[in-house]
């Protein structure tokens, strides 16, 4: 057990997906890291496809190895136009052979990467875990950052002090809140119903994204007989789809997915998740950094959202693993993130809104964005690329 000190580089706050894996970067680039993560309450039966960028980046800090075996490769995309409009578009298929991978991403259920993360941090000399809430944090006298954490039982409440902070804090981030940086909310009349199901036929890799007046209704297979659904509905629907028995929920699901997979069986609990959007006014000034929900929040749609989380670690990472004073690192990292992370944002609010809209010229946006995408080579493969890393590649 590491005796914990209560000076470090840096302080991450926040134990979602984000937090986990910034402490385990930053402590791969040298640096000593104080955690503020409480401890999770409930499980997360959610799985997250990682990207090829992000498994990638994984393998480069020793993480990927111990998922692998965990993981299903996403050899195939396709995209089925399942709306009922006037103007609709042709079922458009995207293969990773097309742009020499074997796969563009792999599936791992959530748990996975929480026990990987936890097992890591654990054993790593450079982390620090502080098993509490961040109470408050401040810029200090001498430029420093100081951080009080909630006391724990009748123990006195602790201070940690840093040359930086990194607010991985999800939506509500009070780290960004305290260094006054604004933010941008929005919802949508949406909810996402999510659960597990085995199936009857195999997916073939393939993962099935139906688009439906009401939002994307999505596939993601796990093995080729299990897959995660996350099918968007209006809330009211989606509170009645949630509370249906799983033997009536999984003849509705088959049904609405054409019985292409076969019978179902649904495997795990349905959760239900409210759908919004946030965009923080800047994701980075002075000694301070927001990564992944505390910069970002975007509706569960092609794969982006922790994705794009870990490009925002590395970055981090990657500046103060080479900057000797930290006080302009925040801003530094700012500009570097401000073009993918609002690009991505955009995009994804986009294509949700374009869904939902009745308006023709969206949906002849729509229709023909796919169109061009299934029928001109060039396009599809830099639409693959740029789908799957964090720049535009040529
Ligand atoms: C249905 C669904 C499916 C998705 N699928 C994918 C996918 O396939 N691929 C993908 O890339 N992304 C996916 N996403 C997005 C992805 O899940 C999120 O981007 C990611 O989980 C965000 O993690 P986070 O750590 O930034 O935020 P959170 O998970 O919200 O974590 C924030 C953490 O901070 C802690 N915290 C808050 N305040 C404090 C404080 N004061 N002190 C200390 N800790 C604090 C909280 O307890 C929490 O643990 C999906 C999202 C949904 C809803």
């Amino acid at each position: 057990m590491i005796s914990q000190k209560n000076q470090y580089d840096v302080c991450v706050v926040g134990g979602g997906l984000t937090g986990l894996a910034a402490a385990v970067f930053l402590a791969d680039a040298g640096l000593a890291v104080a955690l503020i993560a409480p401890p999770r309450n409930g499980s997360d039966h959610r799985t997250t496809a990682l990207l090829a960028h992000s498994v990638e980046a994984l393998s480069k800090i020793g993480i990927w190895s111990h998922i692998e075996k965990d993981s299903f490769p996403l050899k195939s995309m396709r995209i089925v136009d399942a709306t009922n409009r006037l103007l609709r578009s042709p079922q458009t298929d995207f293969h990773s052979t097309e742009i020499g991978l074997e796969a563009f991403g792999y599936n791992v259920r959530n748990v996975v990467l929480y026990k990987t993360f936890e097992q890591h941090i654990l054993n790593d000399s450079n982390i620090d875990h502080f098993a509490c809430p961040a109470k408050s944090v401040r810029l200090d006298d001498t430029g420093g950052i100081e951080v009080k954490l909630v006391a724990e039982g009748r123990k006195k409440s602790k201070t940690v002090h840093a040359r930086f902070i990194v607010g991985a804090d999800g939506r509500s981030s009070m780290v960004r809140d305290s260094w006054n940086i604004g933010e941008r909310k929005w919802s949508y009349p949406q909810s996402a119903v999510v659960f597990n199901f085995e199936h009857e036929f195999s997916s073939n890799y393939t993962s099935t994204e139906f688009h439906t007046e009401t939002g994307p209704f999505t596939i993601v297979p796990n093995t080729n007989h299990m897959a995660g659904l996350v099918w968007v509905e209006t809330p009211e629907r989606a509170q009645e789809i949630a509370s249906l028995s799983k033997r009536d929920l999984a003849l509705l699901a088959e049904n609405k997915m054409q019985s292409f997979l076969g019978k179902l069986k649904i495997v795990s609990p349905v959760q239900c998740f409210p759908l919004s959007g946030m965009i923080a006014g800047r994701f980075g000034d002075k000694n301070c950094a927001l990564v992944g929900e505390a910069a970002h929040v975007f509706p569960p749609i092609g794969a982006q959202g922790f994705n794009l989380g870990i490009r925002d670690i590395e970055c981090v990472a990657d500046i103060l693993g080479c900057q000797k004073d930290f006080a302009s690192a925040g801003e530094i990292y700012h500009r570097q993130r401000v073009s993918d992370v609002t690009a991505r944002t955009t995009g994804v609010d986009l294509l949700n809104r374009t869904l939902l809209s009745n308006f023709l010229p969206m949906q002849l946006l729509r229709s023909s964005g796919l169109y061009a995408l299934g029928h001109v080579p060039a396009l599809r493969r830099y639409a693959m690329r740029v789908g799957i890393s964090g720049v535009a590649v040529q």
